[in-house]
């Protein structure tokens, strides 16, 4: 022991001495986040206090499928169903994402992901604050990291401009191949939005139309314009 260790000790200061020294940085939330594996972040989504939403959720929900899929798609947030099943997508929003799977020769849970931007359920269904963004996609963008998606497809504005970083509206994000992480992406309303605006149902059929060709076209190894 040094001769400052043995006056520390003296002193009763050597246990405080030794806390602050063997105190390396801790790594911030989102870096521990980013490093999570299936399990960890299956863990820690549920357990998540970070934003205001933990309090009013009647449970949060993660996400569903193959997490190894092809196709990965990305809503807003859990509705009150989905709040109270744990599952996204269900309900009459949820049929209408059924019968878009299926416009894309998909079945839930084969070859395709489900998840949302925000993990727990904005109270009377209002729009993310942006605080609650910026605390919750670091769990979606690990999600993106562990699937490996050939192709992501943004469900509504608000997939769409979080995943892009932008502002700009969903009429003119449609109908182009984006990038998310290097990852191409493809826009097109929200199945909620659609049962409300039954003339955009067609603009979406011609998105997915449009999903499916650059995903034949990423499975053939063709290029895709950036
Ligand atoms: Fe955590 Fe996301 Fe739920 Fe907020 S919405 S409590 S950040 S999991």
């Amino acid at each position: 022991m040094s001769r400052r260790d043995a006056i520390l000790e003296e002193m009763g200061l050597a246990p405080v001495w030794r806390l602050r020294n063997a105190s390396v940085p801790t790594e911030d939330r989102e870096t521990q986040i980013l490093k999570m594996g299936w399990e960890e972040l299956k863990r820690a989504v549920p357990a998540c206090t970070a934003c205001p939403l933990h309090a009013t959720r009647a449970q949060s929900v993660f996400g569903v499928g193959d997490e190894r899929a092809e196709w990965l798609l990305v809503g807003e947030a859990p509705g009150a169903e989905e709040d109270r099943l744990g599952e996204p997508f269900v309900g009459q929003a949820g049929k209408l994402l059924d019968n878009m799977l299926a416009a894309l020769g998909l079945r839930r849970g084969e070859n395709v992901y489900i998840a949302n931007v925000l993990k727990c359920r904005p109270p009377g269904n209002r729009n993310p604050e942006p605080a609650e963004v910026a605390q919750c996609t670091p769990f979606l963008q690990r999600q993106i990291a562990l699937i490996e998606p050939r192709l992501i497809v943004a469900l509504g504005r608000f997939a769409a401009q979080t995943l892009l970083g932008t502002d700009a509206t969903i009429a003119s994000l449609r109908g182009r191949l984006h990038r998310y992480a290097g990852v191409p992406l493809v826009v097109t309303y929200h199945p909620a939005y659609l049962l409300r605006n039954l003339p955009d149902k067609a603009k979406a059929w011609s998105d997915l139309v449009f999903a499916r060709r650059a995903m034949q076209d990423l499975q053939a190894g063709r290029a895709v314009p950036n």
